[in-house]
Order: C-alpha cells, then structure tokens, then sequence
C-alpha cells in the first residue's frame, strides 16, 4: 500500500474486517455519505457502519492518534503555542508533533481548510505553522482574479 491510500480506499477503523482493504469488485464496502461542515466528502463504511471524511486515514495514515486530535494539536500551534509546551500540555512527545506537521505538509490544503473551518485559524498563522517544518507543502500559490478582467476598457 502507498503511504498515503487514495481518498475512500479503504476503511481506517481499526477494528473492521475491511480495515486497510482496498476497494475491488469484491470488496467494495465504502460509499460516499455526504459532506462536512468544512464541505469535505464524508464516506460510510458498509462493513462497520463507521463513518470518516476523506482526510482521515489519509493524511495521518498510520497514525495512532485520531485525526481530530492531531488536528487539534496543529491548531494550537498555528495559535502560537510552543511545541515543547503542547508536548507537555497533551502529553506527546514534541517529535511526534513535528511528525504529525511534516505529514500534515504534504496535504496542506486540506489541513488548511480543516484549521480555518473548525479553528478559524488564520492564512498568517498557517504560514507561521508551516513555518515550523520549513516547508510549505503542496501547497500551490493562490491566484487572485485580476481586476483588470472586470474593469477598465471601454464597454
Ligand atoms: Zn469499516
């Protein structure tokens, strides 16, 4: 399996007979169920009947921690908080934090848009964030729309 699975391969609960099992015309337990909040797809799994967004299991694949809780932790950081204060506030090891950034980095989008939906976490903190790994990831430059396609010129 690739380090990081496709979106909705597989089912990431642990405990389920369809746990790390790619989808194949035999086995094909998981269906999109909707979107989140952040309007991310939610899928369901059909074999345990657990539920994950398309970011679980994917960018923290492997990962003991819940997604949420790493989510978190990066929020914290993205706050200002000092990776030696979280490590002692939470209780992991501030390697393990720095693990959890450099993953995050090679999906920075997506954990963009988590930390700005459910954290309202700011663009200047998410670069003081990626700051940390000195890496921005995949991230690609935004392009602003230019005003000039929508002004000047005569009509
Ligand atoms: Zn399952």
């Amino acid at each position: 399996m690739p380090e990081f699975a496709q979106v909705g391969d597989y089912c990431p609960n642990e405990a389920c007979t369809g746990y790390g099992k790619g989808q194949t015309k035999d086995q094909a337990n998981i269906v999109k169920f909707g979107k989140t909040k952040a309007g991310r797809q939610r899928y369901q799994c059909k074999s345990c009947g657990g539920t994950f967004t398309e970011t679980k299991g994917t960018i923290f694949y492997r990962r003991r921690t819940p997604e949420d809780e790493i989510v978190e932790t990066l929020a914290l950081l993205a706050e200002g908080s000092r990776i030696s204060s979280l490590s002692r506030v939470k209780g992991y090891k501030e390697d393990t934090i720095l693990a959890w950034l450099r993953d995050a980095t090679a999906h920075a989008e997506a954990i963009e848009e988590e930390l700005i939906a459910k954290y309202q976490i700011e663009r200047g903190q998410l670069d003081s964030l990626w700051a940390y790994v000195g890496n921005k990831g995949e991230k690609k430059a935004t392009q602003r729309p230019t005003k000039a396609a929508n002004s000047g010129g005569p009509q």
